[in-house]
């Protein structure tokens, strides 16, 4: 055996180790296929190249199954159905390494095959009669959680499930889909977030308030359509016009909020000054658009976060009332 070349192969997987890339299952089969050639001390160039190969060819069948298991999970992830057909679909075109692969993606958790095989199958099972138990389709998702945390306590703390695929879950229940703001919903959640954050590091918090001008008379003259691309522009121009921290939200309807963390009131209404003359230079084939606006800050105007949010509604009210296409800062608003 050339040892320069087992040397050689032996740096080549441990680049691969550093990078990730192989499982530690597949590893310690490359490893141990290297150890038996060792012992032998006979490996010949060819013989070298054709290890080589298969620890390659065993690197590429993960990276496709990982990657096939991923993307049906990502299609449509509500739809439960489509994506067990779809595994199954990817299943019975591949070996024992769809199950590793599976609960790879799913649990980050590296088990045997037969073990992974095993539990796929109990999964499933659970998840049918969980659901004949409670009258209602339950998810795999769930009843996976539930039979390790609860039927076969093999997990003391399973990871959350694939999390990129939470996240997305989590961010289109939070996104607003027409605009591709953070919804309402969200709005909430964050305000009360950034609100203790300030309270608590004492900093300052901003938020602006803003309606589009006359839009219902812009929706009766040029059509709900119409109306539709004024609102994805004009959400767009806010996310250029705000910093990246600084959180856009569609309140509803024409209705939009921005919260600025770390933002003083005065700061914040510079900012929404200069958003609204961008606003006036829009070039819609319609013609142009205006915006009104209230700007509010903590700890200035407010001393709790609903309070903060009613601040500058109102002031974006006074903005409406004294001829609109302006913003206007709580100060102005009298209680
Ligand atoms: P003001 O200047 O006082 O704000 O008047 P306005 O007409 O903008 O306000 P109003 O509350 O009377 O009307 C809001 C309109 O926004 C009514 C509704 O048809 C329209 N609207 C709400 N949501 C959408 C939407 O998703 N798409 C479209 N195209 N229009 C919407
Ligand atoms: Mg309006
Ligand atoms: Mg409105």
């Amino acid at each position: 055996m050339e040892s320069e070349d087992v040397n050689q192969l032996k740096r080549t997987l441990e680049a691969y180790e550093k990078l990730s890339d192989l499982s530690h299952r597949e590893l310690i089969e490359a490893n141990r296929l290297i150890s038996a050639h060792e012992e032998v001390e006979k490996l010949s160039r060819e013989e070298l190249l054709r290890l080589h190969d298969q620890v390659r060819e065993l690197e590429t069948e993960k990276a496709t199954l990982e990657s096939k298991i991923r993307s049906v999970l990502h299609e449509d992830p509500a739809n439960e159905l489509h994506i067990l057909n779809e595994l199954e679909e990817i299943r019975k075109n591949s070996d024992t390494g769809f199950f590793i692969n599976l609960f790879r993606v799913l649990l980050h958790h590296e088990f045997e095959a037969n073990e992974a095989m095993h539990h796929w199958s109990e999964i499933l099972k659970h998840c049918e009669s969980l659901s004949r138990a409670l009258g209602r389709a339950i998810g795999f998702r769930v009843a996976m959680m539930d039979y390790f945390i609860n039927l076969n306590r093999l997990l003391k703390s399973p990871v959350i499930l694939e999390i990129s695929l939470y996240d997305e879950m989590v961010k289109n229940s939070l996104m607003d889909e027409l605009t591709n703001v953070y919804n309402r919903r969200y709005f909430d959640r964050c305000l009360i977030r950034e609100f203790n954050r300030a309270r608590r590091h004492s900093h300052d918090l901003s938020i602006a308030v803003l309606d589009i001008d006359n839009f219902k008379q812009f929706n009766d003259v040029y059509g709900h359509a119409v109306g539709d691309e004024v609102l994805r522009t004009f959400s767009a121009q806010l996310r250029t016009a705000f910093r990246t921290e600084d959180i856009v939200c569609r309140y509803g309807g024409e209705e939009f909020v921005i919260v600025l963390p770390q933002t003083n009131s005065r700061n914040a209404l510079l900012v929404v000054d200069r958003f609204l003359e961008d606003v006036r230079k829009l070039n819609f084939f319609a013609g142009a658009i205006t915006a009104s606006g209230g700007v509010s800050g903590f700890p200035e105007h407010a001393s709790e976060a609903k309070e903060l949010f009613r601040m500058a509604d109102k002031a974006m009210f006074v903005a409406k009332n004294s001829g609109k296409n302006r913003v206007i800062l709580a100060d102005e608003v009298k209680e």
